[in-house]
């Protein structure tokens, strides 16, 4: 670590290949039994060299936009292994995804099933979808990140959906042929997804007893990770709670699909940042970094627990484990922030830690899922570096941004800003 924040600088994040390997192999061996497609959710970690990493691991992708689709293919995945969620895709993206033979569509809504199916028509490319169904379950998480209750912008709820796939069954453009749940992220229980796959194989037996047969159960993502020790349930106890209800279905043609994201990605990277400098004020003490919530957003958007540790402190200050409260003397609270204009810019608030210094570093740990995909410019600050770690050695895969990439977009003629319109299908 500390030979890559000198050579690299900060603030960068920095992944490993051989966890995001691990994980996906703790997937696979625990939901062994249910043959699943596992597809890496993008938008989590969408850095081109650790998606290589991740086709190499066998898996396929979850996109939620055409870029999305583009990265995965970019870094070598087949569009086949691809399911495409999110509740705007627009006409265009559609297309992109048919002209490049997309495995799914997860489809969020009646309108846009229609869209698929028409644009489908209209390039005369047949294609497959399962229904984003709202369970009506709580996953007992953050309410920005609760995507299965009532209120949620996304899916059909329940009561509708039966009706739907009545109504659209036999479209010959979009054979929709499953049923796909994502209810949230992160989801500490089992409790939550044993209650959405209930209903949900509920309904495909309401359906199947009018002749419908949906062959495909996606369950989404959302599985957790240990942001503090032990504080999540393994990939295998997610299994033990739900392959059991789903085992004998598969034996009977069900393909299950799963779409983890944070599991296989937070805990494979870490931040790391520099103290610019330190101070005291009323009975506060200041660490402030040269990034916070533009780098990670996660403590300020979602109140989000990242255990932070300075990365070169003398062995009386190795943590016994990454919990909020530490049993340890010597340390002090702290809180720490980035430079930006904004008091929601922090990484942790009193937070005890070794006393810290002018241009010591600090690693944020489990930032791999939804910290650079987060990441903003605000206060005009440039995108992190991002680095691979691979045995011994590391490669820098995201160059750390420079003032010519901030306003390159700004500098370019009104021709090609036209040009640009039609972009993100290529
Ligand atoms: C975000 C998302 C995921 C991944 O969620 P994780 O909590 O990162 O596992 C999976 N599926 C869909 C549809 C998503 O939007």
């Amino acid at each position: 670590m500390e030979r890559i924040a000198r050579e690299v600088g900060t603030p960068c994040f920095v992944y490993s290949t051989a966890t995001l390997q691990e994980h996906c192999s703790r997937i696979r061996s625990a939901f062994a039994p249910l043959l699943p497609s596992i597809c890496f959710s993008v938008k989590s970690c969408s850095n081109l060299s650790v998606l290589r990493v991740l086709v190499e691991a066998g898996v396929g992708m979850d996109v939620v936009s055409g870029h999305e689709l583009r990265r995965a293919m970019e870094a070598g995945c087949d569009p086949s292994r691809c399911v495409y969620a999110g509740v705007g895709k627009t006409d265009l993206e559609i297309e992109f995804a048919l002209r490049s033979g997309i495995g799914l569509f997860n489809v969020e809504s009646e309108q846009e099933f229609d869209a698929i199916a028409a644009c489908a028509e209209r390039l005369n490319i047949r294609c497959h979808g399962a229904l984003r169904v709202n369970p009506d379950v709580d996953p007992k998480t953050h309410r920005y990140t609760s995507t299965g209750n009532r209120e949620s912008k996304f899916g059909v709820d329940l009561e509708r959906a039966a009706d739907f796939i009545r109504k659209v069954h036999g479209n010959p453009w979009c054979s929709l042929r499953g049923i796909h749940l994502h209810i949230g992220s992160p989801i500490y229980s089992c409790e939550p997804y044993t209650q959405s796959i209930l209903k949900a194989l509920a309904l495909i037996d309401a359906l199947c007893a009018d002749g419908i047969v949906l062959d495909t159960l996606d369950l989404g993502g959302g599985f957790g990770a240990d942001y503090e020790t032990g504080q999540s349930p393994s990939a295998a106890d997610y299994a033990s709670t739900i392959v059991p209800l789903l085992e004998e279905r598969v034996r009977n043609g069900l393909r299950v699909i799963l779409e983890p994201g944070r599991s296989i990605a937070a805990n494979a990277g870490v931040l790391l940042v520099s103290v610019v400098y330190t101070k005291e004020s009323g009975d506060r003490t200041f660490a402030i970094c040269d990034a916070g919530m533009n780098a990670l957003l996660r403590p300020s958007h979602y109140d989000a627990f990242h255990f932070i540790w300075p990365i070169d402190v003398s062995a009386a200050f190795v943590p016994p484990s990454r919990r909020a409260k530490l049993e340890m003397s010597g340390l002090k609270l702290h809180d720490i922030v980035g430079p930006l204009c904004e008091t929601g810019d922090f990484l942790a608030l009193e937070r005890a830690i070794p006393p810290v210094n002018r241009h010591d570093r600090l690693a944020v740990f489990t930032a791999g899922a939804y910290g650079m995909t987060m990441a903003s410019r605000y206060n005009s600050s440039a995108l992190p570096a991002e680095v691979l770690v691979e045995g011994d050695t590391f490669r820098v895969v995201r160059l750390r941004e420079c003032y010519d990439d901030l306003v390159a977009h700004e500098r370019v003629g009104s021709e090609r800003c036209a040009a640009a319109i039609t972009e993100p299908q290529g």
